[in-house]
C-alpha cells in the first residue's frame, strides 16, 4: 500500500521552521530514515520526520504529491533524540527544521547513492586497519588531590558541571579520567569531547588515541572538524553513528553527531567564542552541549580557567545563578607549580615610542641568555594595519569595504582581512605620487622584524644567534605549518615566539618561562561589553603557557604593556583572581540590564545601498509594534534603532543590524516566532527592496 511519510528537507534559509514536506512512499519508512526525494528539478536529500509532531506540513493535493526516490537502506535512522536536538536547535535559533538537520550531516552523505554507500560500508574495515596509527599505551599518572575531588564530583551527578580549573591544573587529565570510567562501566557507552580549534584537535586526538586504542581499538576515538577531507569525515561520522566509535572529538559541529548511546559531553575552553556558529543557524555548541545532555541524559562537563560570564553565573550560589555544579581546581600540577608572576609595565613612564621596553626587552634577554623561551603576544597579524600617505590624506583603504586593507611585508602587498581583496603595495602615492608611504601602527610581522633588530647582538647560551618565529594566520596557511612550527617550539630551537591569539590558547609548551602582552589596552574601552570577558580571557591563557613545567615555574612571569596599570582588570589579573574579575563584570551587568540578566538577539541585514538595510531593519520594527503588539511578554520586549555594524560595508554589502532585548527568555522565543511571518512579509513588501539578505542571531556574541 502507498504511504504518506513527511521529510524534512535542505530548503531555503527562511521556509518555516517547523515544516516538512510530504510524499509517498511504498515502503513503511521509520522516522529518521534517511531518503533521496525530488525537490523541484533536483534530487536532495531528505530525513523522514515524524509526522506527527510537525504542524506545517506542506501537503499537497494527492496528483502532485511525488514519490520518495531512493531509501538509504544500509544507514541506520536518526535516533528521537538526535531528531528532538535538531527540532529545538531550528526553533531556538529561529531556522528551518530540515535546513539545520542536513547542515548537521556530513556533506558527503548528500552525494552519496545507497550503492556507494554500501560499497563504503565493505571496504571500511580495511581502510580502517591499514590507517592505523600504533598506539602506544599511555603511563597512568597519579590524580593530584584536586583532581580526585573533581573527578568525584563530575561523576557524582549529571551536572551541568563547571570545571573551574587554573591553566596548567590538569583539566585534560580529569576528562580522560571521566571518560574512563565511562568505557569501563558501560560496554555501549559514548564520549564526546570538544575543543573550540581545529589546531587543538591534533594534540588532543593523540592523547585520547594513546589512552583508549590499546583497549578499545584504533576505530574508539574519531574526530569530526572542518578541516578533515569529506571521506575522513563520513567514516568519522559513521562510526559515531554505529556506535562503534566510543570517543568523538572535535569542533563545535561535534555537538549534533549523531550518537545512539551518549553519556558524557565535555566542552573544553567553554568561554572561546568559537563555540559559536556565525552563518547559517547561528548556534552556541556549548549551549546545545548543555540542552543535550539534559535530552539524553548524558553528563555534562563545561570546562576553563576563565569561564564564560553566563556559565560563571550559572555556577553560583543558588540564590543568585544557579544551575551548574562548580567543580574547582586552583592549583597547577606539581608539588612546587605555581601560576607565572604578573608584573604590569607602565607605559607612561617608558621612552616614548617604545614597542618593547626597556625592562621587558632585559627580560627577554635573560631568558634566551639561560636557554629559555619567551612568547611576545599581539592580536593582530600583518606588518602595520594601515599604509599612509605622508604628504597627502591617502590611507590604504578597501575599495569594497568601510575598512583599511593590512600591509604585509613578507610578500609587499595590501591585503583586506574583511573580503580578502589584495593587491601589490603601490610605488607611489596613488593620490599625489608621492614616493613616501609609511606604516602606521604595527602588527606580528613587524613586531617579528623589531625583535629581530632588539635581539640582534643578543645570543644563545650555545652562542648562536637568537631564533625568533612568528605564528599566526598568514604564517600556517599551508597545511602542516602549524605542527611543523609547533615542533620547532617544542624542541627549543626558537628563543622568541611572536603570535596572535592563536599561539596563547591551549597549548602545551614546556620551556616557556615568560609570556608578554605588548598592548593590550584597545579592549579597555571598546563599545562591546564582552571586550573585557575576551581580554581577561585571553591574557589568562596567554599566562597560562608560561612555567608550565614545574621545574621553571616558579620563576614564569607574564608582563603586561600598559597605559593604565591601575585598571582594575589587570589588579585581577596579576592576582589571578578570576572569581574577583567575574563578580565585579556580572555586578556591572546586572546593573546594566545586559546577558546574562537579558536575553538578546539580533536581526541583521545585508542590502545595497545601505538605506536598504536600515528601511528593511526600520520596517520590521514598525511591523513588530503594529501586529504583535498584543503579544503575551511584548511589554518586556525592547526593540532598539537599527545601527550601521561597527565595519559597515564588507565586499561592496552594506550591513546594519537592530538589537531585540527582553529579561525573559521564553518572551523573547515567543517573539522572534511571532516575528517570522512578519519578517517575510516586509521582505516581500517595498520595504524589502534592495535587500540582499536578513538572519536572526539569537545570543549574539559581537553587537
Ligand atoms: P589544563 O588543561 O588544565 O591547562 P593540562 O591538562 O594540559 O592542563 O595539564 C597540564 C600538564 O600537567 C600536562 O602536561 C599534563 O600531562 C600534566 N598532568 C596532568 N595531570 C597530572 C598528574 N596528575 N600528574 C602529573 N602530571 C599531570
Ligand atoms: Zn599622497
Ligand atoms: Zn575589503
Amino acid at each position: 500500500m502507498t504511504q504518506r511519510v513527511s521529510v524534512v528537507v535542505p530548503m531555503p534559509a527562511h521556509s518555516q521552521i517547523g515544516s516538512t514536506l510530504t510524499y509517498r512512499s511504498e515502503l513503511l519508512l521509520t522516522p529518521g530514515t534517511m531518503v533521496r526525494v525530488p525537490l523541484g528539478k533536483r534530487e536532495t536529500l531528505g530525513i523522514v520526520w515524524d509526522a506527527a509532531e510537525s504542524g506545517n506540513d506542506l501537503a499537497l493535493p494527492e496528483h502532485q504529491m511525488r514519490d520518495v526516490a531512493s531509501v538509504l537502506s544500509a544507514i541506520d535512522p536518526l535516533g528521537r533524540s538526535w531528531r528532538a536536538l535538531v527540532e529545538f536547535a531550528a526553533g531556538y535559533y529561529q531556522r528551518a527544521w530540515g535546513e539545520v538537520a542536513l547542515a548537521a550531516l556530513p556533506p558527503q552523505l548528500r552525494e552519496l547513492s545507497q550503492q556507494q554507500l554500501q560499497r563504503r560500508e565493505r571496504m571500511r574495515p580495511a581502510l580502517a586497519t591499514s590507517s592505523s596509527v600504533p598506539a602506544d599505551a599511555e603511563a597512568p599518572v597519579a590524580l593530584s588531590p584536586e583532581q580526585v575531588l573533581a573527578l568525584a564530583g563530575c561523576q557524582a551527578s549529571r551536572g551541568p558541571h563547571l570545571l573551574f580549573g587554573a591553566t596548567g591544573s590538569g583539566k585534560t587529565e580529569v576528562y580522560l579520567r571521566c571518560v574512563q570510567a565511562l568505557l569501563q562501566n558501560d560496554p555501549l557507552a559514548q564520549a564526546m569531547v570538544m575543543v573550540p580549534e581545529i589546531n587543538l584537535t591534533p594534540q588532543l586526538q593523540d592523547r585520547f588515541r594513546s589512552r583508549f586504542a590499546p583497549t578499545y581499538g584504533d576505530d574508539a576515538v574519531v574526530s569530526l572538524h572542518s578541516g578533515m577531507t569529506n571521506p575522513q569525515r563520513l567514516r568519522s561520522w559513521l562510526a559515531a553513528h554505529k556506535g562503534s566509535a566510543r570517543v568523538v572529538l572535535g569542533t563545535r559541529m561535534a555537538v549534533f553527531a549523531s550518537t545512539p548511546r551518549l553519556r558524557l559531553i565535555v566542552v573544553d575552553e567553554e568561554h572561546d567564542p568559537s563555540y559559536k556558529q556565525h552563518e547559517g543557524a547561528r548556534y552556541s555548541a556549548r549551549d546545545l552541549a548543555v540542552y543535550r545532555g539534559r535530552l539524553e541524559n548524558a553528563t555534562v562537563v563545561l570546562g576553563s580557567a576563565t569561564p564564560s560570564l553566563e556559565s560563571w553565573h550559572h555556577s553560583r550560589p543558588s540564590t543568585e545563578g544557579g544551575r551548574y555544579r562548580r567543580q574547582e581546581m586552583p592549583s597547577r600540577i606539581g608539588a612546587h607549580a605555581s601560576l607565572p608572576l604578573v608584573r604590569r609595565v607602565d607605559m607612561n613612564h617608558q621612552p616614548r615610542h617604545a614597542v618593547i621596553s626597556p625592562p621587558l626587552l632585559a627580560a627577554i634577554r635573560q631568558r634566551i641568555a639561560v636557554g629559555e623561551q619567551s612568547l611576545v603576544f599581539l592580536n593582530r597579524r600583518g606588518y602595520a594595519p594601515v599604509l599612509q600617505c605622508t604628504a597627502c590624506e591617502w590611507k590604504s583603504g578597501c575599495p569594497h569595504c568601510s575598512a583599511f586593507r593590512v600591509f604585509h611585508k613578507i610578500d609587499r602587498s595590501l591585503r583586506c582581512h574583511h573580503c580578502g581583496y589584495a593587491e601589490p603595495v603601490p610605488r607611489a602615492c596613488p593620490e599625489c605620487g608621492n614616493l613616501d608611504i609609511a606604516p602606521v601602527g604595527r602588527g606580528t610581522e613587524r613586531l617579528e622584524e623589531h625583535l629581530a633588530e632588539l635581539l640582534a647582538d643578543t645570543r644563545r647560551p650555545d652562542g648562536l644567534p637568537v631564533s625568533i618565529e612568528r605564528i599566526d594566520a598568514d604564517s600556517t596557511r599551508l597545511a602542516g605549518s602549524l605542527e611543523q612550527q609547533l615542533s620547532k617550539v617544542h624542541s627549543g630551537a626558537v628563543d622568541v615566539l611572536v603570535g596572535t591569539q592563536m599561539i596563547a590558547k591551549g597549548h602545551d609548551f614546556r620551556r616557556i618561562t615568560l609570556v608578554a602582552a605588548v598592548n593590550p589596552d584597545a579592549a579597555l574601552f571598546s563599545s562591546d561589553f564582552r571586550a573585557p570577558e575576551r581580554l581577561f580571557g585571553l591574557l589568562m591563557q596567554a599566562a597560562g603557557r608560561a612555567g608550565r613545567d614545574a621545574a621553571t615555574s616558579r620563576k614564569s612571569e607574564m608582563w603586561i604593556q600598559t597605559f593604565y596599570p591601575l585598571h582594575p582588570l589587570f589588579d585581577a589579573l596579576k592576582r589571578h583572581d578570576y572569581p574577583a574579575f567575574a563578580n565585579r563584570q556580572l555586578a556591572e551587568r546586572a546593573s546594566a540590564g545586559l546577558p546574562p540578566f537579558s536575553y538578546q538577539a539580533l536581526l541583521r541585514a545585508d542590502a545595497r545601498p545601505h538605506e536598504a538595510a536600515q528601511r528593511f531593519l526600520t520596517a520590521a520594527s514598525t511591523g513588530a509594534q503594529t501586529q504583535l503588539a498584543g503579544l503575551p511578554g511584548f511589554s518586556h520586549i525592547t526593540l532598539y534603532p537599527a545601527v550601521p555594524l561597527g565595519i559597515q560595508r564588507v565586499a561592496n554589502v552594506e550591513r546594519a543590524q537592530m538589537l531585540v532585548e527582553c529579561p525573559v527568555r521564553a518572551a523573547l522565543q515567543g517573539f522572534l516566532a511571532a516575528w517570522q511571518p512578519v519578517l517575510h512579509a516586509v521582505r516581500r513588501s517595498s520595504d524589502g527592496q534592495g535587500l540582499l539578505r536578513w538572519a536572526i542571531d539569537v545570543d549574539p556574541l559581537l553587537i
